[in-house]
């Protein structure tokens, strides 16, 4: 019986890739498909892989693909996309969205008792707790797609007491300390007065991952880093003095672990994302990829160095959100993805993203949280923060 998939986002960057493994691999059968408004490329998707619903966020483009679709059922809006997720009956969801906009979708799947192929870190960033507690009351599993954190799930299965197969992840209790590796982006080296006059497509420009374009600016902020410091400290369990990270700017290198008894353990590979979803789908089993081999005599040397907060304090930003924990990391991850999409558009300088969070982040400080409610009623009320602070520093 093939693997039942259902992939969300596929119209983007990791879901376009992730359809190309199950090109190449047996056992994944595609049931679903979901996009924000890309409707005409999502029935294109569709038809060549046979799938007969597909969900789309926005409910213009779901009309149009409704009227020119025949041949299966079309869900519309947030709400279509937990539609899709119940009606196609998947054993594996693959959420590829990219924004808080997971995080209704990362519920609905684990509440289902569904696995979790997780690419879009902010549900944890946002969620982290609640969205664990889930996981574990209905023992669905969650499987990291993210480059460091595949890494990291891989490096601890060996070290995990309970097995790589059992629905928890594995628990970090020989281990010291994580290492998170980043590329930099591409402005590593740079002091924060060269940062001022630096523009979209230089921000864009990713010197070592091809990605979708608010994760390509995170990278570039190093905001992306501090998601992921978040992301890994809610997946293995592991306390923040305990995950640290380190600039390595040829990305072969995606993570590491320090061990109790002295031995460190690394992870490698060519940057590839193709690699970790692959691993993701395919889990606990692995599938065969037609990627190159590791030639480190190509590679020839291996560079690292501490990251620099001063020119890129969004990772500390991230640390401080992370510490005060509650409604924290939830308004800064709303602040950052009002920031960064006012960066992208033209409206705000590369070095008003951080004064936007920093702002928006001591003005709506960080509350206890309760309930999925309490963090959809943070992320709002961060938003509008967030907006009067584009407004303030455009
Ligand atoms: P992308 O912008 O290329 O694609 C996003 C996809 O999500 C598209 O299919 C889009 O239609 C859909 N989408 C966006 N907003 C939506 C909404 N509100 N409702 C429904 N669908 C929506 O993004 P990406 O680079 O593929 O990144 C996806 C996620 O994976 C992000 O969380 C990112 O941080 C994470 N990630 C990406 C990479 C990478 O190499 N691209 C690596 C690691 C982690
Ligand atoms: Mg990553």
């Amino acid at each position: 019986m093939p693997k039942r998939l259902l992939i969300l986002g596929a119209t983007g960057s990791i879901g376009r890739q992730a359809l190309d493994v199950v090109e190449r691999s047996e056992g994944l059968a595609v049931v679903g498909l979901a996009a924000e408004r890309s409707w005409a490329a999502l029935l294109e998707l569709a038809a060549s892989f046979g799938v007969s619903a597909i969900a789309l966020a926005d409910a213009d483009a779901a009309a149009r693909a409704a009227e020119s679709w025949t041949a299966g059922r079309v869900h519309s809006g947030a709400a279509g996309l937990v539609e899709l997720i119940e009606a196609t009956e998947p054993d594996l969801v693959l959420n590829a969205l990219v924004g808080a906009a997971g995080l209704g979708p990362t519920v609905a799947t684990l509440g289902e008792s569904i696995d979790l192929a997780l690419a879009n870190k902010e549900s944890l960033v946002v969620g982290g707790e609640l969205v664990g507690a889930l996981a574990e009351a209905t023992g669905a599993r969650i499987i990291p797609v993210d480059s460091e954190h595949s890494a990291l799930h891989q490096l601890l299965a060996g070290e995990a007491h309970a097995g790589a197969q059992s629905a928890a992840p594995p628990r970090a209790g020989t281990v010291r300390r994580l290492v998170l590796t980043a590329s930099g982006g591409p402005f590593r080296g740079r002091l924060r007065a060269q940062l001022a006059e630096v523009g979209v497509e230089q921000a864009l420009a990713h010197p070592t991952w091809s990605m979708g374009g608010k994760i390509t600016v995170d990278s570039a902020t190093l905001m992306n880093k501090g998601l992921e410091v978040i992301e890994a400290h809610h997946l293995f369990g592991v306390p923040y003095e305990r995950i640290a990270v380190l600039v390595h700017p040829q990305s072969i290198v995606h993570a590491l672990i320090d061990l109790c008894d002295g031995a460190t353990l690394a992870h490698l590979g060519y940057p590839d994302m193709r690699v970790p979803i692959s691993y993701a789908l395919h889990y606990p089993e692995r599938g065969a990829l037609p990627v190159r081999t590791l030639d480190l005599v190509e590679v020839g040397r291996l560079d690292f160095e501490a990251p620099d907060e001063e020119a890129f304090p969004c990772l500390r930003l991230a640390r401080e959100a992370a510490l005060a924990g509650g409604s924290g990391p939830c308004v800064l991850n709303a602040a950052n993805e009002v920031a960064v999409h006012a960066f992208l558009e033209g409206a705000l300088g590369f070095l008003a993203i951080d004064a936007v969070i920093a702002q928006t982040l001591e003005r709506a400080g960080a509350e206890p949280v309760h309930s999925f409610e309490d963090l959809y009623a943070a992320d709002h009320r961060a938003r509008a923060l967030a907006r009067e602070a584009v407004l303030a520093l455009a």
